[in-house]
């Protein structure tokens, strides 16, 4: 590891690792999330005594007791990262730091302990170290990281809970699109909105994914990809995808993308990908766009393309956008030319054939 710990992390020896030919068949084909890996890292918190109890033993089932508040009221926070493979074999997490921040600003608005940043991060590594065989031998696999905190104090009160308990899991995961980047069609939801001013939508907490689920089928019922939120007050201003941020690109190359005030998820993709497209020359603006200017824009024409971002799809391209009100396409529906452009910057960054100038890519 690059790093040394700041704490001990005690190895639980594995009795009975998953053996190698149902590995290899796994890490062959893994799909999203389906299959996981043989370790797991795990740390106790306990108000008064602080974290305690680290290891890194076999991935398996945890005992909770029915009133863990967890299950009564959804005290429970994640991140989603992943871990690459670079040109010379070795293997990089890609802005981790961002993550460890993240989990503790979620966990801050959940009443939640904060979780040491060099904890979040030694944990990271020792998880991705142990089950390094399990990279995916697919073009464009990573092993998906998910780090997670939830209550685990046995108590039916409502009042952040005492006792949780944090997670690392890990599962090879192949190319989120198994064959190119295509399109991604659009369900605009007037219905339901995701995150309300003061709420948690800026939060990494699984309720919100719960939320967001009824939304998401209607987008598949109606034959789109995803989901699209408007803000809950005015529903008029576009916010994000369901797992994704937006951005808009204008054909005098400039740039929109909606601003982080409470509501959205801050996403690290999309941090990256405005530094990336300043650094073209482009000129990027943080600024509330509407439903409305995103159909005229795009049947004028001066809305050229829209981007969705984040660590599972990197960079995808809006095709098609759908609402109660009619259907319009983007550009020519496909992938544009700075989508592709910045992908494939992103990416060569992440796997280590684009030069990381901004110290990015953190070797493990
Ligand atoms: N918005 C939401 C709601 C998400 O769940 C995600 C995925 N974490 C993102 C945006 C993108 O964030 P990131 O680029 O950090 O993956």
């Amino acid at each position: 590891m690059a790093d040394a710990p700041a704490f001990d992390i005690e190895k639980i020896p594995h009795p009975a690792p998953v053996p190698g030919a149902t590995r290899d068949q796994a890490i062959a084909d893994p799909g999203f999330g389906t299959v996981f890996t043989d370790h797991m890292v795990s740390i106790d918190y306990d108000e008064g005594k602080g974290w305690h109890s680290a290891t890194l033993g076999p991935r398996q089932p945890i005992a909770l007791d029915p009133a863990a508040s967890v299950l009564h009221y959804a005290q429970e926070i994640f991140e989603g990262m992943k871990a690459y493979r670079l040109e010379d074999g070795s293997m990089a997490l890609f802005r981790p730091e961002q993550n460890a921040r993240r989990f503790n600003r979620s966990a801050a608005r959940l009443a939640m302990p904060s979780l040491p940043e060099e904890m979040f991060l030694a944990s990271v590594k020792a998880a991705v170290e142990a089950d390094r065989d399990w990279f995916p031998a697919v073009n464009g696999g990573a092993l998906y990281i998910r780090p997670f905190m939830f209550a685990n104090e046995h108590f039916l009160g409502v009042r952040p809970a005492k006792k949780y308990k944090f997670l690392v899991i890990l599962s090879p995961v192949g190319n989120y699109f198994k064959s190119g980047v295509p399109a991604v069609s659009i369900w605009v939801s007037s219905d339901y909105t995701r995150a309300a001013p003061g709420g948690t939508g800026d939060a990494k907490c699984g309720g919100n994914y719960a939320a967001s689920l009824v939304p998401q089928a209607e987008a598949i019922a109606k034959g789109h990809d995803q989901v699209v939120f408007l803000d809950a007050v005015e529903r008029k201003w576009i916010e994000e995808l369901g797992g994704m941020n937006l951005f808009f690109v204008f054909d005098d190359g400039s740039i929109i993308t909606p601003p982080l005030g409470g509501t959205i998820l801050p996403g690290i993709t999309r941090d990256s990908l405005l530094t990336l497209a300043r650094e073209e020359g482009l000129t990027v603006r943080e600024e509330k766009y509407s439903i409305d200017q995103w159909r005229d824009d795009a049947g004028s024409g001066r809305l050229v393309e829209t981007m969705a971002c984040g660590t599972a799809a990197v960079v995808t391209p809006v095709g098609r956008v759908a609402s109660r009100d009619g259907e319009f396409t983007i550009g020519s529906g496909g992938p544009g030319q700075l989508t592709t452009k910045l992908r494939e910057k992103l990416v060569g960054i992440q796997r280590g054939t684009v030069e990381d100038t901004h110290g990015w890519v953190t070797r493990i």
